[in-house]
């Protein structure tokens, strides 16, 4: 009798901390590696949001809570919904877990029969379709490439439901493409789902507030009232506030569904950090004007990253309406040879020699379900970046 399940079996460890973990090996064994894998800001969690938590382990704070959250964060999660996206989220109508992670797994969890078919267009965050695996559904992946602009079509997401479809996963802007659906293109989509009542969607909008130039942010419930009823609206506090390791994503949706997400949570890992949820509400509920800040030091860094790739003779580089990701094809490069003899042949090949012969860590496009292309995370400093891109460029000029 073999020892792991089946399901673990059919999943692979998630390849955007592999990639994260090996290059601080790699690091720490002494090698220059520029790290591009991590999707995580560089800087540290404003100083009024770290005084919250220290605030709340001296005044002890410190145990167990609800397990989907203190009453305190849910108002403030509440009040979040209707001031960012107009979205009318009672407080018994949200869920607050250990990283946006967490939200979308106890969903999947609480949702998913063996059948149960789940839309996921490509490129897609790791994470989803194996999350979908872990409990028991299927992934239907639907990919749209550099000439659809990374965006899933109406007629595409059409022919993909069939009556075993429970949910759409809808992310925006994506990661790892920065991919932003406009309104007018959302509700295009939310047209084909109000056509279609059995399918839910599952919308992660962990990168809402890093956005560039005249791009606007919407949700679906926003959209389409309608969908009201089943939509998951799923964000967090680690790419806007920086505040990845303190590990607080929530959402909101209809009670009958967090309330389930709560069941499996109380058998799991009950409540997230109490430390991390006061913080949280702090960030939340405290000044928003960093956030404008942040947003013009990524779209630098974006505008640099995605003027140094284009220079690149193989590469195509379109420019993102968010997140802090390129998506950068290099169907130019395939099938060529590095000096070491190594032949270019997928983008995992690419990434490897890339890291091998230059430390530049990135994260290959099979990964993220298309192919070829590869995933740099910009959110590191000007300097790192500009090196960074030197070496790739030094490292695709090399190839014959
Ligand atoms: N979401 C980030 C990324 O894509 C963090 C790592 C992860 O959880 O996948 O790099």
């Amino acid at each position: 009798m073999p020892f792991l399940s089946d399901t673990l079996n059919a999943v692979q460890p998630s390849l955007t901390i592999a990639v994260t973990t090996k290059a601080a090996e790699l690091r720490a064994a002494g090698r220059d590696i520029i790290s591009l894998g991590a999707g995580e800001p560089d800087f540290n969690t404003p100083a009024h949001i770290r005084a919250a938590g220290i605030a709340a382990i001296e005044e002890g704070r410190v145990k167990y809570t609800a397990p989907d959250g203190i009453p305190e964060l849910k108002v403030a999660i509440s009040e979040k919904f209707r001031r960012d996206n107009q979205l009318s989220y009672d407080p018994t109508q949200v869920s607050v877990s250990s990283g946006g992670k967490q939200v979308l797994y106890n969903a999947l969890m609480a949702t998913l029969n063996p059948g149960d078919e789940v839309i996921v267009p490509a490129p897609y965050w790791t994470s989803y379709p194996d999350m979908v695996r872990l409990c028991g559904g299927t992934p239907v992946i639907l990919e749209a490439g550099l000439e659809a602009a990374f965006k899933l079509t109406p007629e595409a997401l059409e022919a993909a439901i069939t009556p075993a479809t429970k949910w759409l996963i809808f992310n925006s802007p994506s990661n790892p493409t920065g991919a932003g659906y406009a309104w007018d293109e959302l509700k295009a989509l939310t047209d084909v789902l109000m056509r279609h009542p059995h399918v839910w969607v599952m919308s992660d909008d962990m990168y809402e507030h890093l956005i560039y130039g005249d791009f606007e942010f919407c949700s679906p419930a926003e959209v389409e009232p309608g969908l009201y009823d089943r939509t998951l609206t799923v964000n967090g506090v680690s790419k806007s506030y920086a505040m990845t390791g303190w590990r607080i994503g929530y959402a909101g949706g209809p009670k009958h569904l967090i309330d389930a997400m709560r069941k499996v949570q109380s058998q799991s890992t009950s409540n997230p950090c109490a430390i991390s949820q006061w913080a949280s509400l702090e960030a939340l509920s405290g000044t928003q004007d960093f956030l404008a800040d942040n947003r013009a030091l990524f779209q630098r860094r974006r505008d640099l990253v995605v003027a140094a790739l284009n220079a690149i003779d193989g590469i195509e580089c379109p420019v993102p309406d968010g997140a802090f990701y390129v998506y950068p094809s290099i169907a130019g490069l395939m099938g060529k040879t590095a000096p070491s003899g190594v032949v270019i042949a997928n983008d995992e090949d690419f990434a490897t020699a890339l890291l091998e012969e230059t430390g530049v860590a990135v994260v290959f496009g099979a990964a993220f379900g298309l192919s070829p292309y590869f995933r740099v995370s910009y959110a590191t400093s000007e300097e790192a970046l500009a090196e960074a891109c030197a070496r790739i460029k030094a490292f695709c000029d090399r190839l014959s």
